[in-house]
């Protein structure tokens, strides 16, 4: 096949597209840089059957002519600190690069699947989150750019398959952490990687009880893979139901580290309507994908952890 991911040069989408390469695929990476490097994909730049296209998702992408099987769509700055300092840029790509790669999909006659995100059920009510729960969305607060956005684009895939049967999947993506992150984008498993190895102590915004459920990539793109090979319109959570407090988690890390700086608490500066709790319900993955994930917190951070070390950027 021949895979067109948006986003590719970011931590997830450069994962995607080793991952397609891989299993023997074609691929083409579009990406404008604006949140991610071509350094995440330096190592693929030679395959032959590999592509790095440079270009923005929000203009209409008439250069890609060729015929394309799937069409991935993980374009989006993702942090909570980039979202901030784009809000206008995050909510562009979530509703006119959505459509331009959703018209892409359709000239080409491809599946398209979206990236989507646990933010769209803001600070849930429910708990843990089925795919079921409409969520609870601050629309005007700071996160709204992003939480938003991606409502947004999911109403825009639904109504391009009611409309014109395009083949679409949606997947919604829960806290995801692995190699390639950048170190600071702001967000808690960079933030404590870097401060643990460098001996400092970890920040804990708030009281640090608000819980996040965390999982390797590896895990994420083994379902996104799955989803995308089958028919299934409706959105799928991907995500490791494991919840953990923060301060629980610094305490994890500050161990496989021997950190000996221990914990800090501070204000979050950052952003304002931090969901307090968030775990994935994954009954609909695991049925009708056969899905699960497969890396518990010890080994995946104990991976991104050995990525991070003795990198001469960790300052
Ligand atoms: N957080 C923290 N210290 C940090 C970075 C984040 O305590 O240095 C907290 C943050 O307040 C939030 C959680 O960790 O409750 C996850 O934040 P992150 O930015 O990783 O992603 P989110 O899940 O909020 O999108």
């Amino acid at each position: 096949m021949r895979i067109l991911i948006a986003g590719g040069a970011g931590f997830i989408g450069s994962h995607l597209c080793e991952r397609y390469l891989k299993d023997g695929h074609e691929v083409i990476a579009v990406d404008n840089f604006v949140t991610s490097t071509p350094a995440n994909l330096a190592h693929l730049t030679q395959h032959p059957r590999f592509t790095l296209i440079e270009a923005d998702i929000t203009e209409p992408l008439s250069q890609i002519t060729q015929p394309l099987d799937v069409v991935l769509n993980f374009a989006s700055p993702a942090s909570p600190i980039d979202y901030l300092e784009l809000p206008l840029e995050t909510l562009k790509v979530g509703s006119y690069g959505t459509h331009n790669t959703l018209d892409l999909a359709r000239r080409t006659n491809a599946v398209y699947l979206l990236a989507s995100t646990s933010e769209v059920y803001g600070d849930p009510l429910q708990h843990p989150q089925p795919e079921t729960y409409f969520g609870n969305v601050n629309p005007i607060g700071v996160r709204s750019v992003y939480d938003e956005a991606k409502r947004y684009a999911e109403a825009a895939v639904m109504a391009y398959h009611r409309t014109y049967g395009l083949r679409t999947r949606i997947v919604r993506i829960f806290n995801t952490y692995g190699p390639r992150m950048r170190l600071n984008d702001g967000r808690v498993v960079p933030n404590f990687v870097r401060q643990a190895l460098n001996h400092e102590p970890l920040t804990i915004y708030g009281d640090g009880q608000q819980t996040r459920s965390f999982q390797y990539v590896d895990d994420l793109v083994e379902g996104v893979v799955r989803l995308a090979s089958t028919d299934h319109v409706q959105p799928v959570n991907i995500g490791n139901p494991s919840e953990f407090t923060i301060l629980q988690f610094a305490h994890i890390v500050n161990q496989l580290t021997d950190n000996p700086a221990g914990i800090v608490y501070k204000p979050d500066l950052r952003i304002s309507d931090d969901p307090q709790t968030r775990r994935p319900d994954i009954s609909r993955a695991h049925d009708l994908l056969g899905w699960q994930p497969r890396i518990d917190i010890i080994e995946g951070l104990t991976r991104t952890i050995a990525h991070y070390e003795g990198r001469d950027d960790l300052a």
